[in-house]
């Protein structure tokens, strides 16, 4: 096909409507019809990336393959699409500043004043045209965060507008996704705060093409006619996306409400062609027909907020449809975890997964939940922080090596059986100098986890500083904390696994990072398994015993 088409999504009215889930939804219908399309993540803020960002902030910094730390919406582009992502699909206004300063330090703007408009709108338009070189995608969704009106987003709307102009018509359009909110004292639906926020958009010059209408109640013709005569839309470009049970059900209610069919008349691209949903209604339909229930704990200090874990919680999703279970999973605070209250937090449950994290707080409750679960055959998964407390637990209670901990908690201890690795020791910045990204894996025929991949080799994100201490590998291993996973390269241990456990597995990457609908991650697959293996036996003892 020709040159890329542009499409750029707004929100207005209200943050927190789900741009991310739309664009991934329209992108999965034309990726469905047989085009090639990518999604990109403005955000104005000023980090650099969210990886120094707290995950209260905005929840859970994602992984990328080329090893970005990006946006968590990046994340659901990855497992909607069942494609990579890279560093160029999130850019955030600190990126924008640190790149156009660096220009103006190497002289290249040549004595010019360097100015927002056009220095930093013109940073933002190659940004966002990076992923249209090449003619590798037909279509480039951009997703503007924010809401429009915000003193941040001023640039990127600049931006948009001057792309928008310059790319014409059938090259580019703008979908503005709003709130229409329900009185229920007037019993109304009401149109003014999306009229207002279409009019802000007007104000910098742009005319939304699309408006999609977040809503809890159906929208009547009346309401349609009313936004798009007042917002100047087409009435089949007003567009109702209604509370869904699940975010898995928003690319059919798009399919249905026709965005797909009005985006690629706008855009002048044939309609020919009919949504290969197939794949994607397999799931859904597992998914919403599970056959069992699995309990699932997910022990972390960040379960206040749900969308620190949001890659974890979406690939237990694809595991259970994969299972035909309905994972149920149940969120733990770790510092709340000591001896006297364990047994009612966790006897109860089929699993438990020991999550990601940093710094000291809540460590001694994960270790104590990695403990109940290997004393007592409960399916266990340690992801990056989780596994390394697996490694700190054998050590202190099997090995019996009294205050065994890792440097990042006590710099001190005696026995560091997790450590700094060698990379790590001279670097002091924060931001993006994690070992970051995909790297290879080495796994031991014979293994669980030989088992689970069905491979020799495997490729895995990672974000972390500290490591397994491979002073203490053979003890551990003499002892039954086998070493399965090792990188080739560096010799790295990647994985641990218990010998004589029924599934006991902790894991220095991050699997969830690659668990897609299309391809949910084998070891969620074999965890989630494993753990209604559990409930199963658990409900025949019970039952033998009345
Ligand atoms: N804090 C640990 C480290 O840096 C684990 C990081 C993580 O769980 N992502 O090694």
């Amino acid at each position: 096909m020709a040159d890329t088409k542009y499409i750029f999504v707004t929100g207005g009215v209200s943050s927190s409507l789900g741009k991310g889930i739309i664009a991934a939804s329209l992108a999965k219908l034309l990726q469905a019809r047989g085009f090639k399309a990518t999604i990109q993540k403005l955000d104005p803020y000023i980090n650099v990336d969210p990886g120094t960002l707290n995950p209260y902030e905005h929840g859970e910094c994602y992984v990328t393959e080329d090893g970005a730390e990006t946006d968590l919406d990046l994340g659901h582009y990855e497992r909607f699409l069942n494609v990579n992502t890279s560093q160029a699909n999130n850019v955030t206004t600190g990126r924008i500043y640190q790149s156009v300063i660096e220009k103006e330090r190497r002289g290249e703007f040549l004595g010019k004043t360097v100015q927002v408009v056009p220095h930093i709108t013109n940073e933002i338009k190659e940004r966002i045209q990076i992923l249209g070189q090449n003619n590798e995608y037909d279509i480039v969704i951009t997703e503007i965060g924010g809401t429009v009106g915000d003193i941040e987003s001023l640039p990127y709307i600049e931006a948009v507008r001057q792309l928008k102009w310059e790319l014409g018509d059938d090259n580019a359009l703008v979908i503005h996704l709003t709130l229409v909110p329900y009185l229920s004292a007037a019993g109304e639906l009401k149109t003014k705060p999306t009229q207002h926020s279409v009019k802000t958009l007007m104000e910098s010059g742009i005319k939304a093409d699309i408006l999609v209408c977040r809503t809890e109640h159906e929208l009547s013709d009346d309401i349609r006619r009313k936004l798009a005569i007042f917002c100047n839309v087409r009435q089949e470009a007003v567009i109702q996306s209604i509370d869904a049970p699940t975010i898995y059900d928003v690319p059919n209610m798009m399919l249905k409400e026709g965005l797909d069919t009005v985006v690629l008349k706008k855009l002048a691209l044939p309609d020919d062609t009919t949504p290969n949903l197939e794949r994607w209604n397999q799931f859904l339909k597992r998914h919403k027909n599970p056959k069992a229930e699995v309990h699932i704990g997910l022990i972390g200090k960040y379960v206040e907020l749900q969308d620190s874990y949001k890659s974890i919680l979406e690939a237990f999703i694809h595991a259970g449809a994969e299972n035909e279970v309905y994972v149920n999973v149940e969120y733990i605070h770790s510092e709340f975890i000591n001896d006297s209250t364990i047994h009612n937090k966790i006897s109860h449950l089929d699993g438990v997964l020991v999550a990601p994290g940093f710094g000291e707080r809540g460590i001694e409750g994960k270790i104590d939940a990695v403990r109940y679960a290997r004393e007592n055959g409960l399916p266990f998964l340690g992801i990056c922080l989780g596994m390394q407390m697996a490694v700190i637990e054998f050590s202190r209670n099997v090995l019996q090596l009294k205050g065994a901990n890792s440097t990042e908690m006590d710099p001190e201890t005696k026995h560091p059986v997790i450590d700094l690795m060698e990379a790590q020791k001279e670097v002091t910045h924060k931001g993006g100098t994690m070992r970051l990204g995909s790297w290879d894996c080495e796994l031991r025929e014979g293994s669980i986890i030989h088992e689970v991949y069905g491979k020799d080799e495997i490729k895995e994100r990672h974000r972390h500083r500290y490591e397994y201490n491979n002073k203490y590998k053979e003890q551990l291993e003499n002892a039954g904390m086998l070493s399965t996973g090792i990188n080739p390269e560096t010799g790295l241990v990647e994985i641990v696994e218990l010998k004589d456990h029924p599934w006991f597995v902790g894991v220095q990457y991050h699997p969830e990072y690659k668990s897609t609908v299309a391809s949910p991650h084998p070891l969620f697959v074999s965890f989630v398994k494993a753990t209604h293996e559990h409930s199963v036996k658990h409900k025949n003892a019970k039952m033998a015993q009345k």
